[in-house]
């Protein structure tokens, strides 16, 4: 284990750093903290660690990493800090660092290389369910159903009113959502054109990992592809969040103009929501909204879903102010223990709350989070799935229809 003992090592804004007074009203909302009791485990914990490595030249040795590494970086303390405490930017500064320090393991190195090459990534996941289909590997929930045929599609040469995000693990493995997105869209008049295979992964997950000239490679590299006027609409959170970091990211004025052209889906419909089934109240299923940390704590998108579902079903509330599921980019990979432990959490609660609502359909905006509560056995949609389905079913009628009330 590597010891540094150098000041600034670790390169965060030390005003950053001296913005936390420490009343600890974040606690609540950190998931590590909520399963351990363990200060060095909270936000306010893992700050003042930071700040003792930065100015106090105090050497980092396996606790320190252990209290770094086990942050599942979904910033739910950031949301809830009177102190305005850019608790992501530390943490984000934090990994990258300790990347620099200290090699990713291999498997997730494999991984995060696989999500640049999309060809790789549509064999690889075709070879997966083959083995899947002859029972050669037990199923595992999240991978697709059928073989992936084509995976991501082939952009459209017409020009769209918007261009719909499609990214990478998502175009391969959950493309039945983009094809909702996609009948919404066209449900509001607009067309729609896809980025396609050539945009590539958003780096969200490279980010995370603390890999960021890597990130900031493939920021370049999304923003190139994507040039015009067009939104873009991510149906993905993570991919929205990174996608709308990009100006942050690059530091330069196309970067913001870029990031300044993103929307998550739910934005966007909200602002077109006339469109939208109006579904009579007596007819509209239940729906429990599960928040991606990267919708609610860090793009305040949380809202739109409630809008957009609000048209067609009865949300149903969790009520625990977002606390993260425990995916976390690869943090379920990396920290299994604490991952599943989040999950489990969050999985009794979506039972009871189902249990006390009759709610039977669980909702995520977001690719990680589906997959990783679909372990634990939960199945969950995508929220513009289910707007999709009232959307041709034949009561969801479109257009004119009265919602009832
Ligand atoms: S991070 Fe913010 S909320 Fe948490 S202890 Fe520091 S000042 Fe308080
Ligand atoms: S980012 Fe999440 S896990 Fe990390 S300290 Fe903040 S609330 Fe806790």
């Amino acid at each position: 284990m590597s010891a540094f003992t150098t000041t600034a090592w670790l390169g965060l804004d030390d005003d950053s750093l001296t913005a936390c007074v420490a009343c600890g009203l974040c606690l609540s909302h950190c998931p590590t903290f909520r399963l351990t009791g363990d200060e060095r485990m909270s936000p306010r914990g893992r700050i003042a660690l930071m700040r003792a490595v930065q100015t106090g030249g105090v050497a980092c040795d396996d606790e320190w990493y252990n209290s770094m590494e086990t942050c599942i970086q979904c910033r739910g303390c950031e949301a809830a800090c009177p102190a305005g405490v850019p608790f992501g930017e530390l943490i984000s500064g934090t990994r990258a660092a300790i990347s620099e320090a200290r090699p990713l393991p291999l498997h997730l190195r494999l991984g995060l290389w696989g999500l640049t090459r999309p060809r790789l990534l549509l064999l690889g996941s075709r070879f997966l369910a083959m083995l899947q289909r002859i029972r050669v590997l037990p199923r595992v929930p999240f991978l697709p159903r059928q073989l992936p045929l084509s995976g991501s599609r082939l952009p459209r040469r017409s020009e769209g009113d918007v261009v719909l995000f499609t990214g990478c693990v998502m175009d391969v493995w959950q493309p039945e959502v983009h094809d909702a997105c996609e009948t919404v869209i066209a449900a509001t008049g607009s067309t729609v054109v896809r980025s396609g295979p050539g945009t590539g992964c958003c780096g969200a997950l490279h980010e995370h990992a603390g890999l960021h000239d890597s990130a900031r490679e493939m920021a370049e590299h999304v923003i190139a592809s994507l040039p015009g006027e067009q939104e873009i609409l991510v149906d993905s959170a993570g991919c929205g969040a990174a996608l709308k970091a990009y100006g942050h990211l690059l530091g330069t004025a196309e970067a913001v103009a870029f990031s300044d052209r993103v929307l998550d889906i739910h934005e966007w419909l909200a602002e077109h929501d006339d469109s939208l089934p109006q579904v009579p109240v007596a007819d509209r299923p239940g729906v429990i909204v599960q928040d991606p940390c990267h919708l609610r704590h860090v793009q305040g998108a949380h809202g739109a879903v409630r809008q957009v579902l609000g048209h067609c079903s009865e949300v149903v509330e969790l009520n625990d102010d977002g606390l993260c599921c425990g995916a976390g980019g690869s943090y379920s990979l990396l920290q299994p223990e604490m991952a599943g432990a989040a999950r489990d959490r969050k999985v009794a609660l979506i039972r009871e709350v189902s249990a006390l609502s009759g709610a039977n359909i669980v909702v995520s905006a977001n690719p990680g989070c589906s997959m990783h509560l679909a372990t634990a056995g939960v199945e969950v949609r995508h929220p513009v799935q289910v707007v999709a389905e009232m959307l041709t079913s034949a009561d969801g009628v479109n257009g004119g229809a009265t919602d009832g009330r």
